[in-house]
């Protein structure tokens, strides 16, 4: 990531296609970035007809016994909450991850530089950062395939623009398939991700294409496997390895923070702070919100606290008004999060947040304090930081853009109060650990 790259130019990520519970089409929900604050969100069905409106069961109760693990929405391409069922559309986020790592080029934009050399952009870089986000729950195992396949068509005929479609992601998935054919058994991957040569396509501080792909079956290989889980990356990205990061976050279950209708709303939802947000920004981790949705934090490093009408009937929350200490995110043990739920689909999280680890770059400490809705569409700001600082921004990162939240973090006698919701949550103070000591009331 270079930072005199990107002066003054707006980025975003990439686009996600999903679809869950059986249908076999997926939603494309596809964009790229743009240096105008301008971007496009494409909602686009596959051709094949094959897939019905999403089926609506209604939000059901988080289980009694995690009151705080608020279950996911329905009808929603891609939710905050937890799901009833574990999906096949994403990989396992725990325990080993395969994944498959393949390079293409086209005759209109021959490779210019060696697999290695483009395999070395992300990698050990990616695996390394989910084993640190993960707390080494993850073990992601990327396998390349050290030459380039060379797609059977110009890139220019195949309309890769930001926010293409699942048309043309099926049809390159189809002609790929034909031309590795049986030169790479497939089998046996988690997931696959197609690494187009660099100068394939826009240059990415004009535009970024990379996208991914679950939900539906874009191509079946040679040996029978089904190519449902793909992340595409295109260009040269400012935000360097972490694109793939953001990309793999899909295919773990992990919907959009950005705005995709308004990008610069951006900077009033999630802003630096995960990198399902700005994969690029100052704050790269993920929210521990995410880490416990992906199994990277048990229920025992959450705390939960429910309120009065609710505690009594909630055997496992924490009484209001207790006291947490709450470790660093971005390092291994100890309790990491507070949940606090209100209403079936809301929830504010407290977490600390330290310049360590995947946030090494954080140009700023304390507690972090979110809201999270499980109702809330991917790219649509399922969750919004709450800024304890609102009128300062702080590291004038990459741009003038985008730099509101970066001193959102509580410090000692902090005070974030939500009335309407009765929730308070007050810092108390720093641990000579690394931590921080937080109080949340509610009625
Ligand atoms: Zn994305």
């Amino acid at each position: 990531m270079s930072r005199k790259r990107d002066s003054g130019q707006w980025r975003a990520r990439d686009g996600l296609g999903i679809r869950g519970g059986g249908l076999r089409a997926p939603w494309a929900a596809a964009l790229g970035s743009l240096l105008r604050p301008l971007l496009v969100v494409l909602l686009v069905f596959a051709a094949d007809g094959s897939a019905g409106p999403p089926v609506s069961a209604g939000l059901a109760a988080p289980p009694a016994f995690r009151p705080c693990a608020l279950r996911a929405a329905p009808g929603l391409q891609m939710s905050e909450g937890f799901p009833a069922v574990r999906s096949s559309d994403y990989a396992h986020s725990t325990g080993g991850v395969r994944a498959l790592v393949l390079f293409i080029d086209f005759s209109d934009a021959p490779a210019d530089e060696s697999p290695s050399a483009r395999y070395a952009e992300f990698f050990p870089a990616v695996q390394q950062w989910y084993a640190r986000a993960s707390y080494g729950r993850l073990h992601y195992h990327p396998v390349p395939v050290l030459r380039y396949f060379r797609m059977p068509r110009p890139f220019s005929s195949y309309g890769i623009e930001r926010g293409y479609g699942w048309p043309v992601h099926r049809a390159m998935m189809r002609d790929l398939v034909k031309v590795v054919g049986h030169a790479v058994d497939f089998r046996g991957y988690d997931m696959v991700n197609i690494i187009a040569t660099p100068n394939a396509g826009p240059p990415a501080d004009e535009t970024v294409v990379s996208v991914t792909w679950t939900g539906g079956n874009a191509a079946t290989t040679a040996d029978g496997t089904r190519l449902n889980r793909v992340s595409v990356i295109y260009g040269h990205d400012q935000a360097g390895y972490r694109v793939l990061v953001h990309e793999n976050g899909h295919l773990l279950g992990l919907p959009d923070l950005y705005s995709m209708s308004d990008f610069s709303r951006t900077d009033t939802l999630a802003g630096q702070w995960d990198s399902m947000s700005l994969d690029w920004g100052l704050q790269g981790d993920f929210f521990a919100w995410h880490k416990w949705r992906l199994g990277w934090l048990s229920d025992s490093q959450v705390g939960c606290v429910v309120g009065a009408a609710a505690v009594k009937q909630v055997k496992a929350a924490d009484p209001p008004g207790q006291i947490f200490h709450l470790a660093p995110l971005e390092t291994p043990g100890g309790r990491k999060a507070v949940v606090v739920p209100y209403g079936r689909a809301t929830a504010y999280v407290a977490e600390v947040r330290r310049p360590l680890g995947n946030d090494v770059q954080a140009c700023s400490q304390g507690v972090l304090i979110y809201r999270v809705r499980t109702d809330v569409e991917t790219g649509d700001g399922p969750i919004s930081v709450v800024n304890a600082h609102p009128s300062t921004q702080a590291c004038q990162f990459s741009s003038d853009s985008f730099n509101s939240l970066n001193r959102a973090p509580f410090g000692t006698g902090g005070r974030f109060t939500d009335s309407s919701a009765g929730i308070e949550i007050d810092v108390l103070g720093k641990d000579p650990e690394g931590g921080w000591t937080v109080q949340v009331k509610r009625r």
